[in-house]
């Protein structure tokens, strides 16, 4: 799949898929797409950066006075095609939780002169702490990392070449992006074969013999098993990206690998990653199925929740601008009554209550006697688990305007974000601080002050520890690949 570093299979676990669900729709919204889109569609490649939730940092007198002007030139028009909001939706994401954004990722986007020069996203947790911004630079394409520049602060590069996205641009590149692999659908023989696990069959169906390690562990088949490889047309995209190169390697996680023979008659081996030592690495873009087909087609994400561009290049129709508007009066069983709730004036009021005895009504439950359906029904909508959710997943991704507007829209324009209590009894105010006080050291970073060392992420993960037990318990363990 096009999605580098998620935890994916072949049959995507229920928890997981939502959370890759989750981070298209919460972390790449509509509107940021529609904001991205509107300045670059008149080449303001900065403004679509600033609205995609990117930080730029990239010197142009300096490249231009070491690599001289066509270099700078090619950046610059390479900049003009970037789809900052499209690179977003495909950059790798935890496979748990809100979909969160992985931290620590360096993404080579292209290389520029003569393979000096790398043009590159990175996703430091200084910059995902401060609402999931993503900083976009060019950079010295070796030894970059022992300069001491605090961009380099807490990157983890042993996946850079499986995350290059510099032969396939389609994730990126306006100008490619309908080039995204199709892969074949439900009723195709090599899918029915790879959702049922059997891989070995898959390959087999595609042309590919697959051979195995003679005594191969289980682990080993379960890692096959849940790879979520494209294998239509593998071979040539493989040449494709590695030019020259008669053997690629597929990294699956977790230990194994898969040596692709490109040269006729083409074949691959399963091999332990140590063996694959000196193979080019294939990018997990090229050889994976994009996630989004499959979210599709298991019926984890909407057809209208897709990036414009993505539902294109896998032939989907065009979405409608599904915004769900609440209604204006909400009915209510009240005693033997109906009673009517209207929302007015940015605030939701009870036509049939005064406000005195709603005040009494109050202090009548706070001793434990029955509240009335009016009173009972505003405080659902307070509490609303979905609204809640919402805000959370929005303040997750570090969307505190489209947070406020969701509580808005259910609950008033009157009412505030911090009047919501999230999950965990944490309460909204304190996030925002939190948030409001990453950013102030995001932007500090990108103009070269290193980051400090005291600080306390805006939303911890749980602990390594957490992490693994949760997944121990969980039973669809067979089904999926923690890369
Ligand atoms: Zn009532």
């Amino acid at each position: 799949m096009s999605h580098p570093g998620a935890e994916q299979s072949a049959i995507l676990p229920l928890p997981h898929a939502l959370a890759l669900s989750s981070g298209r729709r919460f972390g790449v919204p509509r509107s940021l797409i529609d904001a991205a889109r509107v300045r670059q569609a008149v080449g303001d490649w900065r403004g679509a950066c600033a609205a995609a939730g990117y930080g730029v940092r990239i010197d142009f007198d300096s490249i231009h006075r070491r690599y001289g002007a066509a270099t700078a030139g090619t950046i610059r028009t390479d900049l003009r095609h970037l789809v900052p909001d499209l690179l977003r939706w495909h950059l790798p994401r935890y496979a748990h939780g809100a979909g969160r954004l992985r931290a620590g990722a360096m993404i080579p986007l292209a290389d520029y002169g003569d393979g000096r020069l790398t043009l590159a996203a990175l996703t430091p947790q200084w910059a995902l702490d401060a609402g999931e911004r993503v900083v976009l630079t060019v950079l010295p394409t070796v030894g970059w990392d022992r300069t001491g520049d605090p961009l380099s602060a807490g990157l983890r590069l042993g996946r850079v070449r499986r995350q290059r996205l510099v032969a396939p641009r389609f994730q990126w590149d306006a100008r490619v992006a309908h080039e995204l692999p199709v892969p074949p659908g439900a009723d195709s023989l090599v899918t029915r074969l790879q959702d049922l696990g059997d891989a070995e069959a898959a390959w087999g169906a595609a042309g590919i013999p697959l051979a195995l390690p003679r005594l191969c562990p289980e682990r080993g088949h379960r890692r096959l098993a849940s790879a979520p490889v494209h294998l239509a047309g593998l071979a040539s995209r493989a040449s494709h990206a590695c030019p020259g190169a008669d053997r690629v390697a597929l990294h699956l996680g977790g230990g194994w690998t898969i040596v692709l023979s490109t040269a006729p008659p083409v074949s691959a081996q399963l091999v332990e990653a140590a063996e694959a030592g000196g193979i080019p690495v294939l990018p997990d873009a090229v050889w994976s199925r994009p996630i989004d087909a499959d979210l599709i087609r298991l019926g984890y994400l909407a057809t209208g929740d897709l990036h414009p561009l993505v539902a294109d290049a896998l032939g989907c129709p065009p979405a409608g601008s599904a915004t769900s508007a609440e209604p204006d009066r909400i009915a209510v069983r009240c005693g033997t009554s109906v009673h009517w709730l209207v929302r007015s004036d940015g605030r939701i009021r009870p036509l049939d209550h005064s406000t005195a005895e709603l005040d009494r009504e109050r202090a009548l439950a706070l001793l434990g006697g029955p509240v009335c359906g009016c009173l009972a029904t505003i405080t659902r909508l307070f509490s609303d688990p979905d609204l809640v959710s919402d805000v959370d997943l929005h303040l997750q991704h570090g969307q505190v305007a489209l947070a406020a507007a969701a509580v808005a829209r259910r609950l008033g324009s009157e009412t505030r974000l911090d009047a919501i209590v999230l999950p965990g009894n944490r309460q909204a105010h304190a996030v925002l601080a939190q948030l409001h006080e990453a950013l102030h050291r995001y932007s500090r970073t990108l103009v070269g002050i290193p980051p400090f060392d005291d600080r306390c992420p805006a939303s911890p993960r749980p602990s390594l520890a957490r992490r693994r037990r949760h997944r121990k318990g969980d039973p669809a363990r067979h089904h999926q690949v923690i890369r």
